[in-house]
């Protein structure tokens, strides 16, 4: 009961204080002028991308979310590292349901190939979310939030919310807000945006409803899995990691930092060909404009609080007459499925 209160009055007080940028996406031919307008022009722009060389950076396909036969998947995880390694990904996290595994981790090669194998856990008495790199996940805590706590007490683990779409009936949006305002962004790092072969579109709004709620204070960095339960469960939605080397401590700092994007052919009708590929960002502060340069793709979309705000290869993030505010996130669409970028911070 307690509890009640205090989110309502969380609630009006996050109502009052952002009048100009409803958590609830607008549809796309909302008028910009009006909603983002009498908005003081941003100062800075913050990149996940901040200081990455695309030219030399190597990219490493993850998925971070996987099931094996110590819960309820159908194949080993020998034979789930075996099948990504071959489909040649580079990075996998192996988790269970409510059980870790820690056995056959780190650099793990397969026929001649490099993978990097993750300890990890998906926690799943409540709200479910993956915990990566710890060792033991035990014991079970009562709600989403102690769990959370003692996840990161315990592990110091890196953590991100599964499934929203999953759970939508049972939690408001404000306890999404509530949770990654409270712990710290280098654990509780974002929140899956695609599962499985989309599993649950509406994830997508929700993200941008958490990141509207949340920016610029602190980020919410997206992730696609398979949270495959067995092998035709693989290739439909990944994570890409730009770091110089295939190993844990430089993987898990780019997952901290989103330095990174996300994929899914599950969201394009007969995918074919390519995924759309990044060339390069170049963030410009003296003119606040961000520009994408990019192949594969036919469309892109940049949006700010959860609304298509720009379709072109350059945003300007101070207009005449209105601004964007809080973040700004594309995404490009190709015949091969689409690619989302982490968001970037607008103060
Ligand atoms: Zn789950
Ligand atoms: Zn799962």
């Amino acid at each position: 009961m307690k509890k009640r209160i205090i989110f309502s009055f969380w609630a009006l007080t996050f109502g009052l204080a952002f009048t100009n940028c409803s958590p609830d996406p607008l549809p796309d031919n909302v008028d910009l002028l009006q909603y983002f307008g009498s908005i003081p022009p941003a100062t800075t722009i913050e990149s996940p991308y901040e200081g990455i060389d695309f030219d030399i950076i190597n990219r490493f396909k993850a998925v971070l979310h996987t099931h094996t036969r110590v819960s309820d998947g159908k194949q080993t995880a020998d034979e789930m590292i075996k099948a990504y390694a071959d489909r040649g990904y580079h990075i996998l996290a192996i988790t269970d349901h409510d059980q870790v595994y820690a056995k056959n981790t780190g650099i793990v090669n397969v026929n001649g190939r490099d993978i990097l194998v993750i300890k990890g856990i998906e926690l799943t008495m409540t709200h479910h979310f993956n915990s990566l790199f710890e060792d033991s996940g035990k014991p079970l805590q009562l709600n989403v939030e102690s769990q959370i706590n003692y996840e990161i007490k315990k592990h110091n683990s890196v953590l991100f919310l599964n499934h929203p779409g999953r759970h939508i009936w049972f939690y408001p949006m404000t306890f999404y807000f509530d949770l990654f305002n409270k712990f710290p962004a280098e654990n509780l790092v974002g929140m899956e945006v695609i599962n499985n072969a989309d599993e649950y579109p509406s994830d997508k709004d929700t993200w941008h409803k958490v990141l509207t709620g949340v920016s610029p204070n602190r980020t919410v960095y997206g992730f696609a899995n398979d949270d495959a339960h067995y092998y035709s469960e693989i290739g439909s939605s990944y994570n890409e990691y730009l770091t110089d080397n295939l190993n844990e401590a430089e993987v898990r700092n780019a997952i901290v930092h989103g330095k990174s994007f996300f994929y899914t052919n599950a969201t394009v009708s007969r995918p074919t060909g390519s995924m759309p590929y990044v060339k390069d960002v170049i963030v410009n502060r003296a003119t606040m404009t961000i520009t994408v340069e990019a192949e594969n793709y036919s469309k892109i979309e940049w949006r700010s609080c959860g609304v298509v705000v720009c379709t072109d290869e350059e945003i300007a993030i101070n207009n005449d007459g209105y601004n964007f505010y809080k973040y700004v996130q594309f995404t490009l669409t190709g015949p091969g499925g689409q690619l989302f970028s982490q968001p970037f911070l607008i103060k």
